[in-house]
């Protein structure tokens, strides 16, 4: 893809009958609290027009709509993780993230950011369970390489490839390495992108 040469910020959902109408072909982020998910953005866009900042008070419990016209809608879904968070903070986020994933018209692929330097962590686990329910095209991208020396990237990348790499389905899941530092995986991410955009206007998600 070129680069974007703009990209518009379209609106914050809180529940589904506040999503946009589906208009690009839809990627989605979703990761723990702190994984890196705004930096990554911020990266992958590359502009200095737009910043994407999910801690913008108010905005971290909301589901972020951006678009780069005619190309794609890029969207920012909340973090989790936060042990200490009230019940009723997990049950909103379960419910918004539920309804999106299930019921999303036009969302081509999910992205699941995890933390390099983490062991695989259960509510990453059940994420990428709901995105193999939901039968949902998903890559990983494990966040913040540059933390890491190059023989532990390569010894966190198959501990955590063994747990999220193997699709109950037959397509595989690819698994990117990251650095919003060095602008490691950036290549690769959008070039993962762009083969899911390009297959779903082929084949549109119903
Ligand atoms: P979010 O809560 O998932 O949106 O996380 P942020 O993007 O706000 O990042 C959380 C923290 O991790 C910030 O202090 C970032 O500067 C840092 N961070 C994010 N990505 C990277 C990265 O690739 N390398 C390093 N070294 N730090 C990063």
């Amino acid at each position: 893809m070129k680069k974007p040469q703009s990209v518009e910020f379209v609106k914050s959902a809180q529940s589904a009958p506040d999503f946009p109408p589906p208009a690009e072909p839809e990627v989605a982020f979703v990761g723990r609290s702190n994984v890196g998910k705004s930096t990554l953005l911020n990266t992958l866009v590359a502009t200095k027009r737009m910043a994407f900042v999910s801690k913008t008070p108010g905005r971290t419990q909301l589901i972020n709509f951006f678009r780069i016209p005619s190309e794609m809608m890029l969207v920012d879904l909340p973090g989790y993780g936060f042990a200490k968070a009230p019940r009723s903070v997990r049950e909103h986020w379960e419910t918004l993230i539920t309804s999106y994933l299930f019921e999303r018209t036009g969302l081509c692929l999910v992205l699941l950011l995890v933390d390099i330097r983490r062991d695989p962590m259960a509510s990453d686990q059940l994420v990428r369970d709901m995105l193999v329910e939901a039968n949902l095209a998903h890559a990983v991208v494990a966040t913040k390489a540059d933390k890491l020396s190059k023989s532990k990237v390569r010894q966190q990348r198959n501990k955590l490839q063994a747990v999220y790499g193997p699709a109950e389905t037959s397509e595989e899941v690819p698994f990117i390495t990251f650095s919003a530092v060095t602008n490691e995986g950036r290549k690769e991410l959008w070039k993962v992108i762009e083969t899911h955009l390009h297959a779903s206007k082929r084949a549109p998600r119903k």
